[in-house]
């Protein structure tokens, strides 16, 4: 399939509830567009479910537990295996319907949707990381076993930045434990994920055990209340985040709550500088810089500022905006308008606050979509921890340049800023990696490595505010998260 910028989707596919199975309708007065942020074109319209669709498919979920519980873990992942494959099959048709509503360009939705798929493939492991530990003879003739039990209903709410794959960090494992899920996925952009639904209906996934409500706070809010509802995966900015969490620890839940970013990147002067800038364009102005593992504060310790200025200014000069389906286009629009004006006015109160600004994307436009959210690369000079372009997560494409005389210089200017989500250094030392390594305090640490995302079979969350709770998505935690482990001692 050759891509091609007029196709599109349209209301042919209507956005609505899945639960038990079937379907449905939801009982929303209120809807909230889906817009191409390239075209403007209206896709869908999201139904902002109110708390008695949350109700009914917590009940289904209750329902389906007993049964999906019961049914050997080696039959619950032939499901996912079948999925897998299917996904294997859509793989470009998803990332198709993905650039149309949220707008990143086409190499970058096939990565996503490859990073979601891998998931599922670690999913399906789950009959060995779902075993359990024997010790025999703790005392004479008495023996002590853990049995991972799955616990219920989880909850999972994700944003729209991932559409397809952060929903995929939680629901294939929750299910694969033997749980059922509602899930309420970001209402900017639902579409692909309900095709997503789709193909695992198709895969053989029995009613009740994966149930999808779309909405805003009211139905997140009937989730965190539902008494049914024994645990939360989240995934957004780090304001709900907090607020999700300790509503969740109020209502008794188990909660994980991944929450947003503001990520340095340091540049040594013994760096490979053509390599790095490589690395840094893409972590910062890839998905348009609406990702958590943004780089955003470029730092260039010494020597290394003036080249690393010089290479970033120029590659950033001259990347091509556009819409996302279009061969060639290195950069697509921001998900919204308000998003867009959001940007915008950061941009404004950074200029406000006295760092100079080197490249400004305020003005972009793309003449063939005038209807598009665009905003071009932006990258400011002189930007400090303490002015709004040092603190605030901006989620679009905008860099701030810094200075730092060594690298602990580096590290405390880093520490400054209250996020702990991801870092990068860019060096050809060893000894000045393990350094960094060692003092960061940051979760996701790159070395010579611009995006550094955990695969999925390794823990992916942050640090500080970034992240509330203790168990991450991904990897074995997730196992941790979605089982309870369960002791037995035995004498006979
Ligand atoms: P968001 O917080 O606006 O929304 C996330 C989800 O929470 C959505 O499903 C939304 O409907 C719901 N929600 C929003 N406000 C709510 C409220 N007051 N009460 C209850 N639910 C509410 O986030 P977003 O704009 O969709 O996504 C971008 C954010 O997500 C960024 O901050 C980004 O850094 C973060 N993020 C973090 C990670 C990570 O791994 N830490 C990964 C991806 C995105």
């Amino acid at each position: 399939m050759s891509p091609s910028p007029t196709e599109s989707l349209t209301d042919a596919h209507p956005v609505r509830n899945f639960i038990d199975g079937r379907w449905t309708a939801s009982k929303a007065d209120d809807f909230l567009p889906v817009i191409n942020p390239a075209t403007g074109e209206k896709l869908g319209s999201t139904p902002l479910s109110p708390a008695s669709d949350i109700a009914a498919a917590v009940d289904a979920a209750v329902r389906a537990f007993p049964s999906w519980r019961a049914t050997p873990a080696v039959n619950r992942v032939r499901v996912l295996f079948r999925l897998k494959a299917l996904l294997d099959e859509h793989h470009e048709e998803l990332a198709r319907t993905l650039t149309q509503e949220h707008g990143k360009i086409l190499p970058e939705t096939m990565g996503e949707v490859r990073r979601g798929i891998e998931n599922v493939e670690h999913a399906c492991g789950i009959p060995t990381l779902m075993m359990g530990e024997t010790l025999e003879d703790i005392a004479p003739g008495i023996d002590c076993e853990t049995i991972r039990q799955p616990l219920g209903v989880f909850g999972i709410v994700t944003p729209y930045n991932f559409p397809v794959m952060i929903p995929l960090w939680f629901w294939p494992y929750a299910v694969a434990t033997g749980n059922t899920v509602v899930l309420k996925p970001s209402e900017q952009d639902p579409l692909t994920h309900q095709r997503i639904v789709e193909l695992a209906v198709e895969a053989g996934l029995p009613p009740g055990v994966l149930n999808v409500v779309h909405g805003g706070r009211d139905a997140v809010t009937a989730l965190l209340e539902h008494p049914d509802v024994q645990g939360i995966s989240f995934v957004g900015s780090s304001a709900t985040a907090r607020f999700l969490y300790a509503k969740a620890a109020q209502e008794g839940k188990r909660v994980q709550a991944l929450g947003g970013a503001k990520n340095f990147m340091v540049v040594l002067p013994d760096a490979d500088f053509d390599r790095a800038n490589d690395a840094i364009i893409d972590s910062v102005f890839g998905s348009t810089g609406q990702r958590c593992l943004a780089g955003s504060v470029l730092v260039g310790v010494g020597d290394a500022y003036g080249p690393m200025k010089e290479r970033l200014l120029d590659t950033a000069s001259s990347l091509r905006l556009g819409y996302g389906l279009e061969e060639g286009v290195r950069m697509g629009p921001v998900v919204s308008r308000p998003h867009r004006d959001r940007v915008v006015d950061l941009i404004g109160q950074g200029v406000q606050e006295g760092p100079d600004l080197l490249l400004d994307g305020r003005g972009a436009s793309v003449p063939e979509y005038p209807e598009g959210h665009w905003i071009g690369p932006t990258v400011f000079e002189g930007v400090a921890p303490e002015m709004v372009l040092g603190q605030e997560e901006i989620f679009g494409p905008v860099a701030g340049l810094a200075r730092a005389k060594t690298l602990d210089e580096a590290v405390e200017l880093m520490h400054r800023v209250h996020y702990g989500n991801s870092t990068g250094i860019f060096t050809s030392s060893g000894k000045a990696a393990r350094e960094f390594r060692y003092q960061a305090g940051i979760s996701m640490i790159g070395v010579n490595i611009g995006v550094a995302a955990p695969m999925a079979f390794f823990p992916f969350g942050g640090a500080r505010s970034s992240f509330f709770g203790d168990l991450k998505a991904q990897g074995k935690d997730a196992i941790d998260f979605y089982t309870d482990k369960r002791v037995v001692i035995s004498r006979w």
